[in-house]
This record gives structure tokens, C-alpha cells and sequence, in this order.
């Protein structure tokens, strides 16, 4: 068996809350919570949860664009948790990271060509005008724009053209992990599936890896080739995509799958409605995270012991007392 390309261990990342006249810190936002996983190398990773529940600094913490307080990240047998800043400027031509805000991502005051070349500059990966002119304009065709964009600006683009400027930006030092973090939600539904295809289509071209951060399990479904569920910084569930899907285990993650739409009319669906809102992750309930909005916790077990994540199938792992 080959090495994961990615391997995250016990993954923590608690940013402190400071108050008083000395500014002591006074509590901690539980942010994430002991995430591990692996990612094989082409291999795509959805990752889905509410807003709070940690997916996006998860994802940060891997590139360290957030510092973690805890846990291991190794990429390709490299120890990014440990890296010098050097070692890190050397790791960040193989580990990008494309932005939800396609908006305010990208630099108003400059050209399309400037946002791409920056990290081709920075990197010293085009020594001369002429390649780097070239190299910005095979980016750009890439990505389904072409070379009369480069001297352009952000503003003189739709939602859906910036965040192809963003991809090429992720793309030009030709990286080997893309962290998609919500790349697709602020955009149009038909705006969504179009930038899912050329990322789809980037993969297959390029060898690429994703990590691919959504709130919502249906925007998920068909890059993801296993899906992970979080819940206030806690991985509850993860799988191969068509497990997940057809065979839910968790609680949590039925309630989210049953609000994902059925295109086909004649299948009928029950809508779970949990309860509540999500705890704030500054005192997250004792035992399991979720015991507060869940339909079949139990007293004295649920909300006192805190669920492992046990292995439920092949790849397949559960976070809940109950469901096996
Ligand atoms: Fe629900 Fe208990 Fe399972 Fe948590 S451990 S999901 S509260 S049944």
C-alpha cells in the first residue's frame, strides 16, 4: 500500500479570548478538535459542517496559514506542524489554497496578470518576461479564460471568471494539495457545477489532491471521492462518498443528508429537524459535542463519555455510542 500523500494527527487549534485590563486570556474558542485523517495522493476530500465547526481552520491549519496548537501534519513524509518559515516557503509551492470570496480575494488594484504571476515572481519560477508572459497566458487558458484577461482587473469579472483567476493564482507554482475552502459557495448554483467541472477536469489533467471545505453535502456528493462530516471541531463521520451517502451512520449527518434535495420527484424523504442551535464552541458540551440536538442520545452514556471514532465498514468510521 502506498503512503497517504497528506496525514493529519490529532490536529488541535484553540484560538484564546482575551479580556480585563491586562488583557489575560480568559477563555478558549474550541475551534478544532483532534482531527485526524489520511489523503492518498489524486484522491478528493469533502468536508462538511455548519459554519463553526472548524472546517475552514482545519484547512488553514494544514498550510500552517494558522498556526495549530497541537497535532502533526506530514505532507509527502515531510513534517509541515514542525517546518522552519523557509521550509514552509518551500512546502507552499506544493499546498494551495483557493478562497470562498472570489470578491475580496484577489487584489483590486491589480492586473490578472500581476494576481497570477505574484507567486511565479516569488517563487522564481519564470526568469524571464517572455515565460513568464506565457506562463501566465497557459493559466489563464487553463482555466477557460483567455489571454486578452491579463490586463484586466478583478472588478471587470463575474463571480465565476474571479474565481478561475483564483484557480490559475493556485495553480501557477503548480501544486500538488489544493484546499478548496468553500471555493463554490458564494457563487450561482449553474455557477457552482461549472467551477466543480474544471476542477474536476484539473484533477484529472494535473494529478491534483483536494481537501474541498462545503457547508452543504449535496455541493459535495460527486468531487468527492470520500466525504468527512464535522461537528463543532470534531470529525463525527467519514467514508467513501457512496457510503456516506447511501448508508449514513451518524445522526448528525442523516439530519444533514435528509435537507439535501432528491432530483427524482417519486422518491420521498423525511426531513430531520435537530433541535437548537449549535453550542458555542467556547464550552462545547461534555461527552459527545452533539448529545444537546441529538433525536437518540441517552442519558448518563451521551452526554458524560466522549464517542471514538471506530471503524463501522472498510474506510468507514462513526463517532457515536450507538450506531455501529
Ligand atoms: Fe447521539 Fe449519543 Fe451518538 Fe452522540 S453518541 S450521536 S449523542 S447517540
Amino acid at each position: 500500500m502506498t503512503a497517504p500523500l497528506l496525514q493529519v494527527k490529532n490536529l488541535v487549534k484553540q484560538f484564546p479570548i482575551r479580556g480585563g485590563l491586562l488583557q489575560r486570556v480568559v477563555d478558549r474558542v474550541h475551534a478544532v478538535d483532534d482531527v485526524s485523517f489520511d489523503l492518498g495522493a489524486s484522491e478528493t476530500l469533502g468536508v462538511v459542517g455548519e459554519s463553526g465547526c472548524g472546517k475552514s481552520t482545519t484547512g488553514r491549519c494544514i498550510l500552517r496559514l494558522i498556526e495549530p496548537t497541537s497535532g502533526q501534519v506530514h505532507f509527502d513524509g515531510k513534517d509541515v506542524s514542525g517546518a522552519s518559515k523557509a521550509e514552509l516557503r518551500a512546502l507552499a509551492r506544493d499546498m494551495q489554497i483557493i478562497f470562498q470570496d472570489p470578491f475580496a480575494s484577489l487584489n483590486p488594484r491589480m492586473t490578472v496578470a500581476s494576481i497570477i504571476g505574484e507567486a511565479l515572481t516569488i517563487h522564481k519560477l519564470a526568469p524571464t518576461r517572455a515565460e513568464y508572459d506565457a506562463r501566465i497566458v497557459e493559466l489563464l487558458e487553463t482555466v477557460g479564460l483567455s489571454a486578452d484577461h491579463m490586463r484586466r482587473y478583478p472588478h471587470e469579472f463575474s463571480g465565476g471568471q474571479r474565481q478561475r483567476i483564483g484557480i490559475a493564482r493556485a495553480l501557477a507554482v503548480k501544486p500538488r494539495l489544493v484546499v478548496c475552502d468553500e471555493a463554490v459557495s458564494a457563487l450561482d448554483v449553474s455557477i457552482q457545477a461549472q467551477v466543480i467541472n474544471l476542477l474536476e477536469d484539473l484533477q484529472e489533467q494535473l494529478g491534483l489532491t483536494y481537501i474541498f471545505i462545503a457547508h452543504d453535502l449535496s455541493v459535495v456528493e460527486h468531487i468527492s471521492d470520500r466525504v468527512a462530516v464535522m461537528y463543532l471541531g470534531r470529525i463525527v463521520e467519514i467514508a467513501p462518498a457512496k457510503d456516506l451517502y447511501s448508508h449514513p451512520r451518524h445522526p448528525y449527518t442523516e439530519a444533514l443528508l435528509s435537507a439535501v434535495p432528491i432530483p427524482d420527484p417519486t422518491v420521498k424523504r423525511e426531513r430531520i429537524r435537530l433541535q437548537g442551535d449549535v453550542p458555542s464552541p467556547i464550552r462545547p458540551p461534555p461527552g459527545c459535542h452533539f448529545h444537546t440536538r441529538c433525536p437518540i442520545a441517552q442519558k448518563g452514556l451521551c452526554d458524560v463519555q466522549r464517542p471514538e471514532l471506530k471503524t463501522v465498514a472498510e474506510g468507514h468510521q462513526v463517532s457515536c455510542h450507538l450506531r455501529s
